[in-house]
C-alpha cells in the first residue's frame, strides 16, 4: 500500500510533517513499515481542504487530516479496510461523500502538474520510473537541436510567464545568435500577490523543470542553465537542490548527460524578492550582480543577455511543459486548448472562492467553469463581483465577462491577462476603488523608479485613488486617472510600468458607479 501525503508548503503549515512523522511511526510500532510505503508528495492542488492525504490502490482521497487521525487511519483504513467517513469530502451539492473523483478535479487537465502530489519530489528515481529523462533521451539520441525546436514551435507552447511569446519560435531565434556561450534562464521569481503556480510545480516536481532546461539547452545550443528563485521559496529552493544533485548523480546533468556528447549544469541563482526581477532583462542583471532594472530593448536577451552572450529566459511553468511535449509530441498537445493559445494553464485560485488552490485547465475553459465548477462558487454563498487576473499587471473581470474562454487573446481583450496565472475572486463585499488602490500601491513599492512615467505617474495616479476613496474627488478625477493611465502605459520602458494602470483601467471600465459612489457620496 502506499499513502501518499502533500508535503507542499501549504500542507507543510498545517501539520503534514507531523502527520508523515506520525504515520510511520504507527506504522514501525505495528512492524507495517515494510508493507505500506509513505510518501511525502508536491502540493495536490485542493489547498482549500489540506492537508491531504491519498490512500493506494484504494485510491481513497481524506482532507483535513491532522496527526491525531494517523492512529485511526492505520486501525481503520489500512488494518481493518474501512474508510474514514469523518475524512471524505462532502459534495456540498448532495451532501454525498466522496471517497475519490472528487468535483474540484472533474474539468482540470493536469500536465505541467502531472506528477504534483503522485511522485516524491526529493526522489529522482520516482520521476524516472513515471517516464522522466526519457524526453531528454529521446531528444540527445533521436533528434537534432533544430527538430527539438520545430516540435517546440509546432506545438504552440507560449509562455507562461505572462508575455505569452511562442517559446519555439524564442528558441529559434536564439539557435541563430552569434557568441559561442550561450545561457538558459528558468524564471522563477514568481512574484504576484497571490500566486504560487511556479513554487508548487517547483516543490512537486522539480524534476520537469530540470529536464525541461536540459531540453531547452540542447535545443538552443546552451551548456550552462541558471535558475533565478526568490529566496523566500526555501522549500522550492531545497527541492530544486536536492534534485539537481540526484540529477547529477546519475548522469542526467553536467558533463556527457546519459553518455551523450552533451553536457548542461544547472546553478541556483536567489532573489530578493523584487517584483520587477521578473522582467526578463531586470533579472539578467540581478544574476550579473548588479542592480535588478531592466534595460531597453533590443537587444534582447537572446542576442545579448546575461554577461552579453545569448540567453534564453523561460519560465517555469513553460518549462514543465516541455518534457511532456518531446516525449508525446507536436499534434498531441497542440490537440489541447483554443486555436492561437495552446495546452493548458495553472491558476492559483485564491481571494473569496470555495475551493482556493491550484488549478490547471485547458485554454479557453471559461471563467465561470474555474470559479463555480471547479472553485465551488463564492464563499458564504455572497454575490460574484469581479475576477482579478494577472496580479498587478492584470486587470479586474466582471460578473457579465464569466463566460468569457480563457487565453491570451481573449483576455487582453476584456481588458485584463493571462499574467503567470493568478486569480483572485471578489464578492458584492469587495469595494473595486480600494481593490485598485491595493494592486497601485504595490506597483508603487515595486517600480525600480528607472523611468519617470512610471516612477511619478503611478504614485499621482495612487494620490487621486486615495483622494477618491477618503471622500475627496471630484468627478474630474475619474478623466484624470483614464488620461494619466494611458500615459504611463505609453511611456513606460517596462512591462510593471507599462501594465501597472491597468488595475485602474479595469475597474474605471466595469465598475464606475463605485468610483461616482465615492465621490457623490462623499465616504
Ligand atoms: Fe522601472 Fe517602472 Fe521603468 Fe519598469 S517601467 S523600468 S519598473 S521605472
Amino acid at each position: 500500500m502506499t499513502v501518499l501525503v502533500c508535503g507542499g508548503t501549504g500542507c507543510q503549515a498545517s501539520d503534514s510533517e507531523e502527520i508523515i512523522a506520525r504515520m510511520r511511526k504507527e506504522l514501525a510500532a505495528r512492524q507495517m513499515q515494510d508493507r505500506v510505503r509513505v510518501v511525502k508528495t508536491g502540493c495536490f492542488g485542493f489547498c482549500e481542504k489540506g492537508p491531504i492525504m491519498e490512500i493506494h490502490p484504494d485510491d481513497v482521497f481524506y482532507i483535513e487530516v491532522s496527526p491525531d487521525d494517523v492512529p485511526a487511519i492505520v486501525e481503520e483504513h489500512l488494518i481493518q479496510g474501512r474508510y474514514l467517513e469523518r475524512l471524505l469530502y462532502v459534495n456540498p451539492v448532495n451532501g454525498e461523500r466522496l471517497e475519490r473523483n472528487l468535483p474540484f478535479y472533474h474539468r482540470q487537465l493536469r500536465i505541467a502538474l502531472r506528477h504534483c502530489g503522485l511522485i516524491a519530489p526529493e526522489d529522482v528515481k520516482e520521476y524516472i520510473a513515471l517516464g522522466g529523462y526519457q524526453a531528454l533521451a529521446k531528444a540527445l539520441f533521436q533528434m537534432k537541436p533544430s527538430e527539438v525546436i520545430a516540435e517546440i514551435r509546432a506545438s504552440g507552447l507560449r509562455g507562461r510567464g505572462g508575455g505569452g511569446f511562442s517559446t519555439g519560435l524564442k528558441w529559434e531565434l536564439m539557435s541563430r545568435a552569434e557568441g559561442g556561450q550561450r545561457y538558459i534562464i528558468c524564471n522563477a521569481d514568481e512574484g504576484d500577490p497571490g500566486a504560487f503556480m511556479d513554487r508548487s510545480i517547483l516543490e512537486g516536481d522539480p524534476n520537469s523543470v530540470l529536464e525541461g532546461m536540459a531540453l531547452a539547452g540542447y535545443a538552443v545550443g546552451a551548456t550552462h542553465g541558471f535558475i533565478y528563485i526568490r529566496a523566500e521559496y526555501p522549500l522550492a529552493v531545497h527541492r530544486l537542490q536536492t534534485a539537481i544533485r540526484q540529477a547529477t548523480g546519475y548522469g542526467l546533468l553536467g558533463e556527457r548527460i546519459l553518455g551523450s556528447d552533451f553536457c548542461f549544469g544547472i546553478e541556483i541563482k536567489y532573489g530578493a524578492g523584487a517584483f520587477v526581477c521578473g522582467e526578463e532583462t531586470a533579472l539578467i542583471h540581478s544574476i550579473e550582480g548588479g542592480r535588478g532594472e531592466p534595460s531597453v530593448k533590443p537587444p534582447y536577451p537572446a542576442q545579448e543577455g546575461l554577461w552579453g552572450k545569448p540567453t534564453c529566459v523561460n519560465n517555469v511553468e513553460t518549462l514543465a511543459n516541455v518534457p511532456i511535449i518531446i516525449e508525446r509530441g507536436a499534434d498531441w498537445y497542440a490537440e489541447i486548448g483554443t486555436e492561437k493559445s495552446k495546452g493548458t494553464k495553472v491558476f492559483a485560485l485564491a481571494g473569496k472562492v470555495n475551493n482556493v488552490g491550484l488549478v490547471e485547465v485547458p485554454m479557453g475553459t471559461t471563467l465561470r467553469e474555474i470559479i463555480f465548477d471547479i472553485g465551488g462558487g463564492v464563499k458564504k454563498g455572497k454575490r460574484f463581483k469581479a475576477a482579478q487576473t494577472g496580479g498587478p499587471s492584470g486587470g479586474c473581470i466582471p460578473a457579465q465577462c464569466l463566460d468569457t474562454p480563457i487565453d491570451y487573446e481573449s483576455l487582453l481583450g476584456i481588458g485584463s491577462m493571462m499574467g503567470s496565472g493568478g486569480l483572485i475572486v471578489l464578492d458584492e463585499d469587495d469595494c473595486m476603488v480600494n481593490v485598485a488602490k491595493f494592486y497601485l500601491e504595490f506597483t508603487v513599492d515595486e517600480s525600480c523608479g528607472r523611468c519617470t512615467a512610471c516612477r511619478v505617474g503611478t504614485k499621482r495616479l495612487h494620490e487621486i485613488l486615495s483622494r477618491i476613496t477618503e471622500g475627496k474627488g471630484e468627478l474630474e478625477d475619474l478623466d484624470r486617472l483614464t488620461e494619466l493611465g494611458g500615459i504611463i502605459k505609453d511611456a513606460s520602458l517596462c512591462g510593471l510600468g507599462q501594465s501597472a494602470p491597468n488595475p485602474v483601467l479595469s475597474t474605471l471600465k466595469y465598475f464606475r458607479d463605485e468610483y461616482v459612489a465615492h465621490i457623490v457620496e462623499r465616504h
